[in-house]
This record gives C-alpha cells, sequence and structure tokens, in this order.
C-alpha cells in the first residue's frame, strides 16, 4: 500500500508530457521543471495533512494554468482590440516591417555604431540619424536619446539647474506612468515659475516673470486634455520671439510630435516639429515612438549651439539610446524620407483602413464563428491614444460579443488566458473588440479564441 505522498506521479511524468514540454521553449527547461515540482509538493503537503491526493490530468491541469500564468507574466504579443492606436500598456507604436528587418541585420553583428568609418576612429551613435532628423525637421541639429521624458530632463538639467523656468498654468501636464513636468523640472533642480491662469495665459504674464534668473521659457503640448470655452495660450511664434527679446531660451516639450500633416489621414491638424522649429522654437522634444511611429525613444531638434551643450552632459551617457532603438528609428524616419512608403508605418496603415473595409471583416470574422455564437458585427469609436489627439474619434467597426451562459467580466478574463491573449472594452454587459488596431492576419487569431471561448 502507497503512502499518499507516494501515490503523486514523478516529475518526470509531467516535464515529458508534449503540452508542458512546448513552454521549454517560451521559458525555459528548468522554469517549466520548477513549476511541477512547486505544484507536487503542495500536493504533497496536502496529502500530509490528509487531502486525497489529484490524479495525473487534474495535477496537469493545474500545471499548464501557472505555466500560461508564468508565460504570460513575460513579455508576449497581445491582439489590441481596443481600437486604441497608441496604447502605451501595449507598447505604442507597433514597428514597421522595414524597421524590425533593420534591428536585426543591425543586432545580429557588430556595426558602426560609435565609429566613424572615413576617419577610422571613434565616432558618435547621435550622428547616425542627425541627418535624417534634420531633414525632416528642418532643426540644425538634432539628439536621440530613450524617451521624451528623458529629453525633457536633459534640456532641463543642461540650462536650467539652480535657475527658472517659467511655464504657463495651462500647460502644467501630467502624461501618466508618473510624468509630471512640476516633478521633472524639481529633479532637474529647476525652479517652476507658473504664470496666468488655467484658462489664460498671456505674453505680458512671460514678460512679467522673466529676471536674470530666469533660464527658459517652457511651452508644453497639453497632449493628453484640452481646454476648452474661454482661453488663451502665448502661440509658440510669440513665445520665440519673446524669449530672444528677454535673452532666455524658448523651449517646447511636443510630445506626440508629428512629423508629417496629419491632416492627410484625417485627423486634425497637429504642430509638426519642423512647424514649431520654422515658428523659432530653439529646442523641442518629442516621442519617437507617438505620432511617429517608430520604437520607443526621445528626441530633441533645434539649434546646433544648444544641441553640442546638450552633447556635453555627462546625464546623457544614462539616457542614451540603443543600436537596435536607431536602427528602427533610421529606417523609420526613412519611409518618412521616401514618401511613397509612409503607408508602410503601421500606425499610418491602421488609421487608413476604412469603415467599410473593417465592417467587412467583421463580418467575415463572425461568419467563422459557429451558428448562433452572440456575437455581432458593430459600428465603433477608435482613438489615437498615447497622450495624442484625447478628443479625436476615429469610426471604426468591430464585433460586439454578449456572452450567454457567463458574464462579460469573465469572458474577458478568458479572452485574456489566451495565446496570444485577446484585450477588448467592456461597455455595459457586452465586450466590443475593435478592429482598427488588427493586422488583417490577426482577424483568423481572434475567430479562432472566440470559438474557443464562447
Ligand atoms: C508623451 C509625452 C511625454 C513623455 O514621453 P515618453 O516618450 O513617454 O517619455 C512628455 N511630454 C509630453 C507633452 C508628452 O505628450
Amino acid at each position: 500500500m502507497k503512502t499518499p505522498a507516494q501515490q503523486i506521479p514523478p516529475v518526470h511524468r509531467f516535464t515529458s508530457d508534449p503540452v508542458i514540454a512546448a513552454y521549454d521553449v517560451l521559458l525555459g527547461h528548468g522554469r517549466v521543471r520548477s513549476c511541477v515540482q512547486a505544484v507536487l509538493d503542495a500536493m504533497r503537503q496536502r496529502a500530509l495533512e490528509g487531502t486525497a491526493v489529484a490524479d495525473f490530468s487534474t495535477l496537469r491541469d493545474t500545471v499548464l494554468v501557472q505555466l500560461s500564468q508564468a508565460h504570460g507574466q513575460s513579455l508576449i504579443p497581445v491582439i489590441n482590440g481596443t481600437g486604441i492606436l497608441l496604447h502605451t500598456n501595449f507598447g505604442r507604436a507597433p514597428l514597421a516591417e522595414a524597421a524590425l528587418t533593420a534591428a536585426r541585420e543591425l543586432g545580429r553583428g557588430y556595426s558602426n555604431l560609435e565609429f566613424n568609418l572615413s576617419e577610422g576612429k571613434r565616432g558618435s551613435r547621435y550622428d547616425r540619424v542627425s541627418d535624417q532628423l534634420s531633414e525632416l525637421t528642418r532643426a540644425q541639429a538634432t539628439l536621440v536619446v530613450n524617451n521624451c521624458a528623458a529629453a525633457v530632463l536633459l534640456v532641463l538639467d543642461t540650462f536650467a539647474r539652480g535657475r527658472e523656468v517659467v511655464v504657463s498654468r495651462g500647460q502644467l501636464i501630467e502624461i501618466g506612468g508618473g510624468f509630471r513636468l512640476p516633478d521633472v523640472l524639481r529633479k532637474s533642480g529647476a525652479t517652476l515659475v507658473e504664470v496666468g491662469t488655467t484658462n489664460k495665459t498671456y505674453a505680458s504674464d512671460y514678460r512679467a516673470a522673466v529676471n536674470v534668473n530666469t533660464a527658459l521659457l517652457l511651452r508644453t503640448h497639453p497632449s493628453n486634455y484640452r481646454i476648452g470655452g474661454f482661453t488663451a495660450e502665448v502661440p509658440s511664434v510669440e513665445l520665440a520671439a519673446l524669449a530672444k527679446e528677454m535673452s532666455v531660451l524658448a523651449f517646447e516639450d511636443l510630445g506626440s510630435g508629428a512629423l508629417v500633416d496629419l491632416a492627410q489621414f484625417g485627423l486634425p491638424h497637429e504642430p509638426t516639429v519642423a512647424e514649431e522649429i520654422a515658428a523659432g522654437i530653439d529646442l523641442v522634444a518629442f516621442s519617437g515612438d507617438k505620432l511617429l511611429g517608430g520604437p520607443q525613444s526621445g528626441i530633441i531638434a533645434g539649434r546646433a549651439d544648444l544641441i553640442a551643450l546638450l552633447k556635453l552632459n555627462p546625464l546623457l551617457r544614462a539616457l542614451r539610446v540603443d543600436k537596435l532603438t536607431l536602427a528602427a528609428l533610421s529606417s523609420t524616419l526613412g519611409l518618412y524620407l521616401d514618401s511613397d512608403r509612409l503607408n508602410e508605418i503601421p500606425f499610418f496603415a491602421l488609421l487608413q483602413t476604412t469603415v467599410e473595409e473593417l465592417r467587412k471583416r467583421a463580418r467575415a470574422l463572425v461568419s467563422q464563428l459557429p451558428a448562433r455564437s452572440p456575437v455581432l458585427v458593430c459600428d465603433t469609436e477608435a482613438a489615437s491614444g498615447g497622450g495624442t489627439l484625447p478628443l479625436t474619434r476615429i469610426p471604426s467597426a468591430g464585433i460586439a460579443i454578449s456572452p450567454q451562459d457567463f458574464t462579460v467580466a469573465e469572458l474577458a478574463l478568458r479572452l485574456r488566458n489566451r495565446r496570444p491573449p485577446v484585450i477588448g472594452r467592456i461597455e455595459d454587459q457586452t465586450m466590443v473588440i475593435d478592429l482598427r488596431c488588427l493586422r488583417p492576419d490577426e482577424d483568423a487569431v481572434l475567430a479562432h479564441a472566440l470559438s474557443c471561448t464562447l
């Protein structure tokens, strides 16, 4: 007669199970083995306390749930059915094929990252994309760092440490994820001088605040909110002129950073980097993975003498951008410079899919599901997201699911537990999956997930 502990199947029965062993490549055999061991140890403990030992198949199910959860903790692709194109939780902009190829080609071997090929000696990584960026922004010089928050920190640390920075009360932004302008200013050792009111700030407010200790006038783009009604802000061209007149710098945290006029994609016009440079702003900071549609990065464009000073700041070393990002960024910028290829940037391609096309895909998807599935084609509204164009709704289409035998929260959980996970929006008692952010080849994956889940 076996003791309860002896009835527990051996570890190798689990680790040699093909479904369990499939996790070896995802998590590593050692991790899979310790997961099995943990489940069996827990069972052994409970058996000693008098619980009957579960059979192999039950224990195997427990192991599989844990492995799937462990896999979900690692970085994996998800199907973004939220309709939010630049969702920060989902990694913002998807990258163009060309950008991925470039990162792969560059990453698999050595590169001239910090080597000047014409002189045969040390070079600068920051030179690798500077010509492209200058062409696109019309700025004298540019610098790429880890993200826009780093770009703002570097500018403030370089030019405003121990000095004053004048900001309009209507522009004291919080972007989310811990980026609050007053906090970044404090961290850089600058003193914030607020001027104007929440809804109205005039040039005279800035003028009255400037003194010998003022380093710069900071203009921020109200990325993720809009102040409506009776409002006034000082336009960039006026702010730039005022800064020049008072011998201080004009710095703009443009955030979303459009490089082209978004009106061509049916979106409202967003100030482009080139427009702000043309307005006379000395330095403009923006993100690489928002409206630009590239990898996470922060770009500073502006006066060459100021960019040269930024390069001398030791802080730059801690904020520097890596080679894979530079490869992907350079390749994405290349698509802008070859205007026929702008649609290769997924953000623009996804924006341009017509609602009729999305409805058609939604109908095709529903037709693949078992008859009487509680799934309907519906019109939806997508959004740009990622702290850009907060008021803009993008007409879109998708599917609405009203599960009959369980709650919509349970459906959401089941879909998140799929691999790849599917994330949608819950509206009332319905789950909406917007097709705007799905590549057409993801429709079949979604259809399969739904037929397994409903
Ligand atoms: C998004 C944003 C930031 C932060 O950019 P990251 O690239 O996420 O660091 C800063 N300022 C503004 C105005 C933004 O919109």
